[in-house]
């Protein structure tokens, strides 16, 4: 397993970060100086790093290393897709599952390249419905399918913390291309991401 020690921080940043972070903790009222906030600053710049390192990954390129030709032509669906991303308001968690489904005309990929998709958008600063639509554009732009569907559903901290709406609320979006605009197949797909909850 790769623990964050591994990593090769990008030093410069990281030390940037962290001055930020200690003058935020100061406007916040706290003292960086205390104990337990002495390393707070750079665990808080390498965490940040983390869930934003979607940016300096490119999804296409990771569905085209892994393009295969196919003939199979049936619906492949690829559903509850954990992830995690960061409102780009408030840059507070919102988290959930991913569902995908594509319908092949010539090329498919490993399964496990659509959830890889899922996680580079999802570590980048994001609102979920854009999120849903570049899923959707990535496998569309790169497999060229007969249609797409994405599915995304999330629960926002920042609404839950911050007492906004209601507390509990998930909120669903999705997208779609080709076949999936007829109603009949949008509603197969929905079908089978609601069995076997
Ligand atoms: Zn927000």
């Amino acid at each position: 397993m790769m623990t964050t020690d591994m990593i090769n921080w990008p030093e410069e940043k990281v030390q940037k970060l962290m001055g930020h972070y200690r003058e935020i903790l100061s406007l916040l009222g706290e003292d960086p100086e205390r104990e337990g906030l002495l390393k707070t600053p750079e665990r808080v710049a390498k965490a940040m790093l983390t869930l934003t390192r979607g940016y300096e990954m490119d999804p296409k390129a990771v569905l085209n290393a892994a393009k295969f030709q196919e003939e199979y032509s049936q619906m492949v669906i690829v559903k509850d897709i954990d992830f995690f991303s960061l409102c780009e308001h408030h840059m507070l968690p919102f988290y959930g599952k991913a569902h995908v489904a594509y319908i092949p005309n010539g090329y498919i990929t490993g399964l496990s390249k659509i959830a890889r998709v899922v996680d580079i958008f999802s570590h980048r600063l994001q609102v979920q419905e854009r999120m849903t639509l570049q899923i959707k554009e990535c496998i569309q732009e790169t497999l060229n399918p007969l249609g797409v569907m994405v599915v995304v559903e999330a629960k926002h901290m920042c609404m839950q913390m911050r007492g906004v709406e209601k507390q509990n609320s998930i909120t669903t979006t999705s997208d779609f291309t080709g076949a999936f605009n007829q109603a009949k197949t949008r509603e197969e797909f929905m079908n089978l991401i609601r069995n076997n909850h």
